[in-house]
């Protein structure tokens, strides 16, 4: 149904992906980015003055009118990984993305994917055109990326005949299919299983904990880094002085706060409207949680993709790719086995604002354990009430047999 909004002033979170392309299509410049403090994420603030309320913005809001590309199917699903053990072991899963990039630039394209800031405080799209600038989009950043002109730079490469590959969430996917209105030959996109995004504040706040703590700055940051194993990641950061910081997943505060609490996540993921198949990108990956233990992949402990084919142009591009990777293919029930993240939207957790709130006066690894560890408390009292329950309940079912009988 057409929205009857005619701007994206002040969409509300829940409404708001932050994908940023009302901004690059506005053709007075009207929309820029304004941060709710307690979150920490942008929303879109229109300038009055300048807004001639054309409805672009709205017309292209990818969640406003959510996006169905036409020619999509649930294709093929594989197990892939590259058989480069460098590149699998610094890439968060099976290292697809450095396969798929390498051809791209291999054959002449660019790739438009996401990098850390320098401070590692933030994240942000840029186009690669060289394997060194390729190499800094490698790797998670579960911090939401800021798009801000990505759409317009990969519109005119496009339109320049340039082959483009565009990594993103599932929702910058949409945006940029919505920027161009099209799906052009000379564009491969590949989206993620997206679990879901962390509010810029989270990341901040988490790097200012790491470094009040070492007392020096953090100059790189690498998720699910794969020392002790792919199943058994952890989060490690680099120093200035030389020093690093490694913790495990059931110990870093961030790996907990996510994985555990989803405590700083965007509230438009609890209500994704991108958690569907077939897949509006040409590829989708993810980790292949639910793989078997597989002779056909030795190395299982350096992580495996699972690959979902969604389009034709997705079938070629992962074929381009056979002297590089290892591969089989898998069924889909077992690439969700492991991850429901495919179809199921982030839960809400109840304490998702507080906790935000609470980072402005608390240290983040605090407000984590706070948080996490009252939640944990809950579920446990919970649990033993509905056991003792249980129990008296059987109790009184014996009593009232004995009396029956
Ligand atoms: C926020 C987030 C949530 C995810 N949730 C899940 C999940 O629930 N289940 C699952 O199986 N997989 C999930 N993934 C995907 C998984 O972590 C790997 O990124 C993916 O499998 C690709 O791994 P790789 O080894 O092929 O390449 P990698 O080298 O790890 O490539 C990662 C690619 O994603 C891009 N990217 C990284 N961070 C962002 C970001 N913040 N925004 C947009 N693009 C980004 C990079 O530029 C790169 O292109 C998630 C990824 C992210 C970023
Ligand atoms: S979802 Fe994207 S296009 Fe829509 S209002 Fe938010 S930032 Fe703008
Ligand atoms: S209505 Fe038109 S001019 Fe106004 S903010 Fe939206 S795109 Fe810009
Ligand atoms: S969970 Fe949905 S809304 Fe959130 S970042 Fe991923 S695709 Fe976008």
């Amino acid at each position: 149904m057409e929205s009857q909004r005619v701007t994206v002033d002040r969409t509300a979170e829940a409404d708001c992906n932050g994908c940023r392309v009302c901004a690059d299509v506005c053709p007075k410049g009207a929309v820029s980015f304004e941060r709710n403090l307690l979150t920490g994420c942008d929303i879109p603030i229109v300038d009055e003055e300048r807004c001639v309320h054309c409805g672009l913005c709205v017309k292209k809001c990818p969640q406003e009118n959510p996006v169905r590309m036409p020619e999509r199917i649930v294709g093929k699903v594989y197990a892939a990984w590259s058989e480069d053990d460098g590149v699998r072991y610094m890439s968060t899963s099976g290292g697809m993305f450095y396969e798929l990039a390498k051809k791209m630039l291999d054959r002449g394209g660019a790739v438009a994917a996401c990098c850390y800031t320098e401070d590692c405080r933030g994240a942000f799209h840029t186009i690669a055109f060289t394997e060194e600038d390729m190499l800094k989009q490698c790797g998670s950043k579960h911090v939401q990326s800021q798009t801000l002109h990505i759409y317009g730079k990969v519109g005119k490469l496009l339109r320049d005949g340039r082959k483009v590959m565009f990594v993103g969430t599932p929702c910058e996917v949409a945006a940029l299919y919505r920027y161009l209105g099209k799906d052009p030959e000379n564009l491969v996109t590949v989206d993620f299983i997206c679990n879901s995004i962390t509010s810029p504040k989270g990341q901040e706040k988490y790097i200012d904990y790491l470094e009040e703590e070492y007392g020096s700055r953090v100059i790189s940051a690498h998720i699910k880094d794969k020392r002790n194993g792919w199943n058994n990641f952890g989060n490690s950061v680099k120093f200035e002085d030389g020093r690093e910081y490694y913790g495990d997943r059931n110990h870093d505060a961030r790996t907990v706060g996510y994985h555990r609490g989803h405590l700083f996540i965007r509230e438009s993921c609890m209500y994704c409207q991108y958690k569907e198949l077939p897949r509006n990108a040409d590829i989708t990956f993810g980790d292949f949680w639910g793989i078997r233990e597989d002779v056909r992949n030795p190395k299982l402990e350096m992580g495996t993709s699972v690959v979902i084919i969604n389009s034709e142009k997705g079938q070629e591009c992962f074929q381009s790719l056979e002297d590089r990777i290892g591969f089989y293919e898998e069924t889909m029930e077992n690439a969700m086995r492991g991850n429901p993240a495919i179809l199921k939207r982030a839960d809400e957790n109840g304490n998702r604002k507080k906790a935000l709130a609470a980072l402005d006066t608390m240290r983040f690894d605090r407000v984590v354990k706070k948080y996490i560890d009252r939640d944990s408390l809950m579920r446990k009292l919970t649990r033993k009430g509905r056991a003792l329950a249980g129990r008296l309940m059987g109790r009184r079912r014996e009593d009232g047999m004995e009396g029956r009988q």
